[in-house]
């Protein structure tokens, strides 16, 4: 059955998800990956430890004419589902009316991911990467719903940093299965530094969490419990409802400790910032 999404269609939903399931997060090369892995090895000691952070987020929307619109609504519940979903880590976020922005640009309105667009816009928009979370909102290139810059990637680049959602993906918007605001929770996860669960298959080390058990490719829809999926070890069930999959919304509602636990590690390595707030 055609799968019609932000304004692409797809021959089905399993179509949809092998695209990307809309999400245009950058997968890290090999060399990337391993000098992260190492960095974070070699600085264990030096760690600033933390027990709870606030985080800031500063709502960027971006519109064209009467599309874009977020309501308060809409910003108060996506917060309430991020301090959900971390709450494992002790983060909280939290938002003030008062840093809402609306900015009416056409061309800006549907970016593409590493588009000249979404540069200029995060130039003018965005505003204390190392402190803060920007987070935009647009209707993005179709097809897609968000993506996120890495902890890793904030050093090299303040001012790329943040997450970008399509903006009918917020709660009570109309993208669905995919309108109760788990593109905001699964970019913010990239945006702490998680990577997707089927991350390199079979091969390697997977998503470099150790209790999200590999599985060949992402999943989609609402998959039943208690079937393996694609699960590549036998008796091993994929991680079906966790937010870095490609599942639909409403399956979307676990992190795992070893990725609670890899959060706070990039934080403390590579967001620094967050924990002078
Ligand atoms: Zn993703």
């Amino acid at each position: 059955m055609a799968f019609y999404i932000n304004n692409k269609e797809f021959e089905s939903q399993e179509e949809f998800s092998k695209f990307g399931r809309g999400c245009a997060t950058k997968t890290p090369s090999p060399i990337e990956i391993l000098r992260v892995d190492e960095e974070i090895a070699a600085n264990k000691s030096k760690r600033r430890l933390f027990s709870k952070i606030s985080i800031e987020v500063r709502f960027h929307h971006i519109t064209y004419g009467g599309r874009g619109l977020i309501a308060k609504s809409q910003r108060v519940k996506q917060i309430e589902l991020l301090n959900l979903a971390f709450s494992g880590a002790n983060l909280t976020f939290k938002y003030s009316e008062s840093t809402v922005h609306y900015i009416d640009n056409y061309g800006w309105y549907y970016m593409g991911h590493g588009s000249a667009a979404e540069r200029e816009a995060k130039s003018k928009l965005g505003s204390d990467s190392k402190k803060c979370l920007n987070f935009y909102t647009g209707g993005l290139v179709s097809g897609l719903l968000g993506w996120a810059t890495f902890p890793f990637d904030l050093a090299g680049d303040p001012v790329l940093d943040g997450v970008v959602v399509l903006d009918e993906s917020l709660p009570n918007g109309s993208a669905a299965p995919y309108n109760l605001g788990m593109t905001g929770v699964h970019e913010v996860g990239h945006w702490l530094g998680l990577y997707h669960t089927f991350q390199g298959g079979c091969s390697g080390i997977g998503d470099h969490v150790h209790d999200t058990p590999a599985h060949i490719e992402a999943n989609y829809g609402e998959p039943e419990i208690g079937i393996p999926h694609n699960a590549c070890i036998a008796g091993e069930f994929a991680p079906i409802n966790n937010y870095m999959n490609y599942v639909d919304d409403a399956w979307m509602k676990e992190l795992t400790d070893a990725q609670v636990s890899r959060v706070k590690e990039q934080i403390m390595m590579y967001r620094t910032g967050l924990l002078n707030t």
